[in-house]
């Protein structure tokens, strides 16, 4: 066996011949889908010493079958805009695994969707979704629908024509969809609204992000945000350190973002940057959360309208990299690929000891190696983000008892699923010979959780 280096930063004995075989399969099945081949490349990375202790796995073609999707619905989205002109979206829904439970990820409304964006998050989740410890399977979808400059009434027609076909493929038992990028509560809303009307059934567990008068649950809306926050806390409290007196740098004014920065603040940290896909606001003194949701939740507007309308001096930045302003603590929470090796130097350069993605992939394999090298902590999205998913799987438990939980009660049960991600990845790096490195503990601890299920349940 040679040694291996990771694209996630470790140096460890690894990608035996098997792994490297399949990674080329996967490269030759499925042209031109670079997110895609750049998910599995990263979890292969961490495989080898769990493929050398359990040739079943390989054996079994566990690691094959679990980079082939069970299912992917690709599908034509007709509607008519405020013109009268018909337009054409393309929707997707990659059904990746569902050995530990219904396929369960998000919808995501952006131009640039298309398969490959799809299948690395889809891949993703399933390993996430495993990491929570709660009963639920790997899916993703969404369409290159761009919900920008997009009337309510759109907006509306989009989602009641997506969910058209949808409809035929999810269930409370089969696939729960949610939201990610441009999909929140309205157009959850929407698609939740259509699917009762095809089916005549108020199957509330069908969607997940509903609103809290219909079936929603609380804290759904703060969880990737509030939990990746708690998983950095975890971090620091291994070092018997805090957010107390931080700084740090949240990227996106998103969902993720806002409640990423609500929690920080509540920790007694200083967010003092955010940022939009046009530029990013650097406000010394910290972010007004206030005047943020007011601009980016209820007005939708844009960060430079923050900056503008910002009592004390908010500096406004476009043409620059948000990860130039220093700080001690970087969350990428907006998209993938959006922390480059180049942003990373320049945290390392300024003194950043932790990057936790709120984001599904923002780090590239350059900037996860310069981390990895400079001795930063860095936390993967499938382990750090996944508070929002585990809120969806407490939303379904509260569907199917027909019961609800107060906000209390369900900020401890993730704080607490937070803590018990923390603690199995490093538990599960330490035992495969990595300690402290999170991102092989959450690969391996992901991998054998559903490649258990799956030896179990046969060749299906
Ligand atoms: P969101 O509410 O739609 O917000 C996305 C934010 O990212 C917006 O501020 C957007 O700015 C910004 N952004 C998008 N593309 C960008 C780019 N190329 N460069 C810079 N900024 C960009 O989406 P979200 O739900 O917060 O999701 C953010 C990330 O978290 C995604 O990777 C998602 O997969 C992941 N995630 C979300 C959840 C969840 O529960 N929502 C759970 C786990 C992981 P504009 O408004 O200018 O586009």
């Amino acid at each position: 066996m040679r040694r291996w280096r990771t694209t996630r930063g470790a140096d460890v004995p690894g990608l035996d011949e098997k792994l490297e075989t399949i990674y080329d399969e996967v490269l030759r099945r499925n042209p031109g889908e670079t997110e895609f081949h750049q998910a599995v490349h990263e979890v292969l990375d961490s495989l080898g010493p769990v493929v050398a202790k359990h040739p079943e796995y390989a054996d079994r073609a566990v690691i094959r079958r679990l980079c082939e999707p069970e299912r992917q619905i690709i599908f034509r989205i007709p509607w008519v805009d405020d013109r009268g002109a018909v337009q054409i979206n393309r929707g997707f829904r990659v059904e990746f695994n569902s050995a530990l439970g219904p396929y369960k990820g998000g919808l995501r409304f952006h131009p640039s969707v298309y398969l490959g964006i799809v299948k690395f998050l889809g891949f993703e989740q399933i390993f996430k979704n495993a990491l929570t410890g709660l009963p639920i399977g790997g899916g993703k979808g969404g369409s290159d629908f761009d919900p920008k400059g997009r009337s309510d009434g759109e907006v509306m027609r989009f989602c009641q024509a997506l969910m058209t076909e949808l409809y035929r493929h999810i269930g409370e038992y089969t696939d729960v969809p949610a939201g990610d990028i441009g999909v929140g509560g309205r157009e959850i809303g929407y698609l939740f609204g259509q699917y009762k009307r095809i089916t005549n059934r108020y199957e509330s567990g069908v969607l997940t992000g509903k609103g809290l008068a219909w079936g929603g649950s609380q804290v759904r809306t703060e969880a990737t945000g509030y939990g990746t926050v708690f998983f950095v806390d975890e971090i620091l409290r291994t070092r018997r350190d805090s957010f107390d007196g931080k700084r740090v740098v949240v990227s996106g004014s998103g969902n993720v973002a806002l409640y990423a920065i609500e929690k920080i603040q509540q920790l007694g940290g200083t967010v003092v940057a955010c940022s939009d896909s046009s530029g990013y606001v650097h406000h010394e003194k910290g972010i007004d959360l206030g005047l943020l949701k007011e601009v980016k939740e209820i007005r939708r507007g844009r960060i430079s309208d923050y900056a503008q309308e910002c009592g004390d001096p908010a500096r406004y930045v476009t043409g620059e990299s948000v990860w130039g302003v220093p700080c001690d603590i970087a969350l990428p929470s907006a998209t993938q690929n959006e922390l480059n090796g180049a942003d990373a130097a320049v945290l390392i350069a300024n003194g950043c000891s932790v990057v936790a993605e709120g984001a599904n992939m923002p780090c590239t394999p350059e900037a996860v190696r310069a981390f990895g090298e400079a001795g930063v902590t860095f936390a993967p999205g499938k382990a750090a983000n996944a508070g929002g998913v585990a809120t969806s799987a407490l939303e379904m438990q509260q569907n199917a008892s027909r019961d609800s939980w107060s906000f209390e009660h369900t900020e401890q049960r993730l704080a607490s699923i937070m803590r018990g991600i923390h603690d199995r990845c490093l538990t599960t790096a330490d035992e495969y010979g990595s300690p402290g490195n999170y991102v092989t503990g959450a690969n391996i601890a992901g991998f054998t959780q559903v490649a258990d299920a799956m030896l179990a349940l046969g060749i299906i």
